[in-house]
Order: C-alpha cells, then sequence, then structure tokens
C-alpha cells in the first residue's frame, strides 16, 4: 500500500496542497505516495484546485498501520485516527514542533517560515526536481492564504522569495489580485451553517490538560460577519460543551489588520490574563492580532501554565 502524505484535520489551503506537492515531489524521487486529507477541501481549497486544474486528494480518516508522511502539522490532536499504530515517516511543517513521536529516525522539515508550502518549495530546490505549473500555483495560494497575502507576523523573506519563484513558474501575473480573489472565496459566508463556519479553520490544542478549540474566520470586512455573530456564539458554546474548557472564534479583518474573538470558556478570565484586554460581554478586539499560531495560541499556553 502506497504511503500516505496528509495534512491536519480540518484541511485549510497548505495542508492540501503540501501533501499534493510533497506527494509529487515524493514520487519523482521513486517513493510510492499518495497525497491524502482529512477532509473535503474547503470553498477556498476548491477555488484555488479549479483554478489551477488539480484534483482534490483523497479524503483518509483513519490511518492504522499504514507508513504516513505529515505536512502542516506535528501535533496529535490535529491527527487522523489510528496515529498510535501508524507509522511516520517524515514531517514537513511550519509550526511548533508537536507531540508525535516515531520509534524510527524520520525525514524532518520544519522551518520557522509562514507556510508549509514554502518549505516544500525549497524541498524542489534542494533535491533538483522541477516543479509542474499547476501545483505551482497552488503552492503559491497556499502561501498567499497562510501569510495573508504577506500580512501576517509569520511572514518570513523565504515565503516572499517563494512566492515570486512560484508566479514565474505558474505564470501569475499578479500575485495580489488572486490573493484577493482567493480571499473574497474564503470571506463567502452564504448558505454555510454555523457549524461549517467554525470549522471552517479549526484546531483544538491540549494546554496543560485543558482541551482548547480555537477557529478563526478570515474576511476582507468584518461587517459582513454581523448577522452571524449570534449563531456563532451559540456553536461555540456548543463545541465548548462538548468537553472543551473553552473555544476561541477568531473573525478576522485583512483589511482592518485584526481580529474580533468571541469567546466560550469555563473561566473567561483567562483571556485578560493571555491579552492583557478585558472581554467585552463574549467578546474582544485584538488589534493587529491575525495569527493564530503566533500572536494567539502562544498567548493561551502561556495564560494556561
Ligand atoms: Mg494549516
Ligand atoms: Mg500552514
Ligand atoms: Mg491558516
Amino acid at each position: 500500500m502506497s504511503a500516505l502524505v496528509l495534512g491536519h484535520m480540518n484541511p485549510d489551503t497548505d495542508s492540501i496542497m503540501a501533501a499534493i506537492a510533497v506527494a509529487d515531489l515524493y514520487k519523482k524521487r521513486g517513493l510510492d505516495v499518495k497525497a491524502a486529507a482529512q477532509g473535503k477541501p474547503t470553498p477556498e481549497s476548491e477555488f484555488v484546485l479549479n483554478k489551477f486544474g488539480l484534483t482534490a486528494p483523497e479524503v483518509v480518516e483513519d490511518v492504522a498501520g499504514q507508513d504516513i508522511y505529515l505536512v502542516d502539522f506535528s501535533d496529535l490532536a490535529q491527527a487522523p485516527k489510528g496515529i498510535d499504530t501508524a507509522n511516520v515517516l517524515g514531517i514537513v511543517d511550519h509550526h511548533k514542533l508537536g507531540d508525535i513521536t516515531t520509534s524510527s529516525p524520520l525525514l524532518c522539515w520544519i522551518w520557522p517560515a509562514g507556510c508549509s508550502c514554502t518549505v516544500v518549495k525549497n524541498m524542489y530546490d534542494f533535491y533538483g526536481v522541477e516543479i509542474p505549473a499547476s501545483i505551482a500555483g497552488g503552492m503559491l495560494c497556499a502561501i498567499l492564504s497562510d501569510t495573508v497575502i504577506f500580512k501576517s507576523v509569520t511572514c518570513t523573506e523565504d515565503d516572499k522569495k517563494a512566492v515570486e519563484d512560484l508566479a514565474k513558474i505558474a505564470g501569475v501575473a499578479d500575485v495580489k489580485a488572486l490573493g484577493l480573489e482567493m480571499f473574497t472565496v474564503k470571506s463567502a459566508l452564504e448558505g454555510a451553517t454555523m457549524d461549517e463556519l467554525v470549522h471552517r479553520d479549526y484546531k483544538d490544542f491540549n494546554m496543560n490538560g485543558n482541551k482548547i478549540g480555537i477557529g478563526q474566520l478570515e474576511v476582507v470586512d468584518l461587517s459582513m460577519l454581523d448577522k452571524y455573530r449570534e449563531g456563532l456564539q451559540a456553536e461555540i458554546e456548543k463545541i465548548k460543551a462538548d468537553g472543551r474548557h473553552s473555544v476561541f472564534l477568531l473573525l478576522t479583518d485583512i483589511m482592518k489588520e485584526g481580529s474580533d474573538m468571541l469567546i466560550a470558556s469555563d473561566d473567561p478570565a483567562i483571556v485578560e490574563k493571555a491579552f492583557g484586554k478585558a472581554p467585552e460581554g463574549t467578546h474582544v478586539w485584538l488589534d493587529g492580532v491575525m495569527s493564530r499560531k503566533k500572536q494567539v495560541v502562544p498567548n493561551f499556553e502561556k495564560a494556561f501554565k
């Protein structure tokens, strides 16, 4: 059976594209691998796949006993069922090192870049393998998505350089226009259920023994979310009630460059402890906060210590 290359739960564009690209690269290096994903693509990823004529990876829910390569995560909380008996052969990631361990040496490419696909671009270069134009286009979009078109504090020079190179390979003339087109698709709310919206980009974390869920919705204008606030609050309360200490939902305005965070928690005071700002009722505006990974998760981890 082919080894699987797969990203985190609730796959985002980076998880999908890094899986496709790493599978392409490893196949060309003679390995028997195939891209997989822990779920269907989001509307944003769907847009990217269609734009560049790529096929969504096969959905896999259980990896028991299988050989797997991880992309865009190394946390058990974001792994599929059966991870405890799977054989993890490698990791490509740009997050803090998680809690997945292995019994054999593994191939790790973990860089503090803004996107896993930036690391994958450098892997192609390292191995001297050409990137197909379609995959280059998809990787470029993943980097624009993860770095919020270079605005996120997670964005590095490596990301900008990768985008420049990938744009040439993919034949994309106006990178920022493509980024805005993608974020407009990402912002689309019509027809989605509250459950879908909260889970569009949602992750569970274990913080000092507390199960914490943090979701993020990135929109081009926060007022688009006004009529959904009540429903979203009720939804995160529901998710919290299912064995979690807290669930937070970041409503990120990519133009104003900040996030309004909805709060459902056993201990709402943890928010002030983490950010030095008292919530107004069940939400708090966090100016300049756009990155869950760099500006939210570390603050909560510290507060929960
Ligand atoms: Mg991701
Ligand atoms: Mg990523
Ligand atoms: Mg993201």
